[in-house]
């Protein structure tokens, strides 16, 4: 259950949600505001971790969001301010 897998966190480019997946996919419906995105241009990140630290990311990252809404043009500088201890 608690296998650890690589794990691609990704948010819509719409709207800012986040997501994760364990594969790589191709497009996601976002659920939050209805729009599709191409997850090759969306912001994101890969870990490798287990779903239950997959879930605890996308926790804090929604925190994250709320303190400082930081800038995001892409995954790699997104990836220098977000190093998790986990
Ligand atoms: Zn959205």
């Amino acid at each position: 259950m608690d296998n650890i897998k690589k794990f691609y966190f990704f948010r819509c480019y719409h709207c800012g949600e986040w997501y994760y997946s364990w594969k790589q996919i191709q497009k996601k419906k976002c659920w939050k505001c209805n729009k599709t995105f191409i997850f090759k241009n969306s912001s994101k990140f890969s870990q490798e971790c287990s779903t239950r630290q997959a879930i605890e990311i996308i926790k804090r990252l929604k925190e994250k969001e709320k303190e400082h809404k930081p800038q995001m043009n892409n995954g790699q500088n997104f990836y220098s301010i977000t190093k998790f201890e986990l």
